[in-house]
């Protein structure tokens, strides 16, 4: 990477007024145009800056695709306060979709366990008495327990408050004579992203995606006994 562009990412890091705003979320499509990510401006910039990704914008007439250089003309010719950050040299707007020039996978079905994603796909919601807890109030309850063979896997783990999880202890549904809220399964991929869909999604994500699908949650399904 140039020097120049080095300093750039400095500043756009050290400009507190840019802070938020290269937080915000930006579309990921893969080179076949299919979304793979959501990810932040900030990202979004640097992909850009490193031509490993172009920016989208539907001028009217159809979608195309800009390399760094372009970006930084089409924002002078498009400047908008709010959907732009400032450094040292340039004025950029934040690209609300981006493509990315090589990369042709796709993710994997299914988001990787992990007890952070579990929490996420429980939506941080004991999923015994249903309340919603911080995360130090919440633990991963094995609904067949270990010891009797209950594995690890998405269909066995849930969110527990740590007083449902000391409650049920070492015993199964039955024998605890707890019930769940819901038949928990393996989030689809991205919607581990939901939340974020949700709050964030920026109009022109509709072409992409579609954001009403985003506000079902994950996984919901009747109470399962
Ligand atoms: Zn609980």
């Amino acid at each position: 990477m140039e020097i120049g562009k080095l300093i750039i990412l400095w500043f756009l890091g050290k400009i507190s007024t840019n802070m938020g705003k290269l937080a915000s979320r930006v579309l990921v499509l893969n080179r076949y145009w299919q979304v793979v990510n959501i990810s932040t401006a900030r990202r979004a910039f640097c992909l850009l800056f490193v031509g490993a990704a172009k920016a989208v914008i539907n001028n009217g007439e159809g979608f195309k695709t800009l390399g760094f250089e372009e970006w930084v003309d089409y924002s002078l010719r498009n400047l908008d306060g709010e959907d732009t950050v400032a450094t040292v040299r340039w004025i950029l707007r934040i690209p609300r979709v981006i493509i990315l020039s090589h990369y042709a996978g796709y993710p994997s079905l299914t988001v990787r366990l992990t007890r952070k994603n579990v929490y996420k796909r429980d939506n941080y919601t004991c999923q015994y008495c249903g309340k919603k807890f911080s995360p130090e109030f919440l633990n991963i309850d094995h609904i067949i327990p270990r010891y009797r063979g209950g594995k690890t896997t998405w269909e066995n783990v849930v969110c527990s408050c740590l007083w449902c999880n000391l409650k049920k202890g070492g015993k199964t549904l039955k024998e605890a004579g707890m019930k769940l809220l819901k038949k928990p399964r393996a989030p689809l991929r991205l919607s581990i992203h939901q939340d974020e869909v949700v709050e964030f999604a920026h109009p022109s994500w509709k072409y992409f995606i579609d954001v009403s699908q985003w506000k079902v949650k994950v996984g919901e399904e009747d109470a399962w006994n």
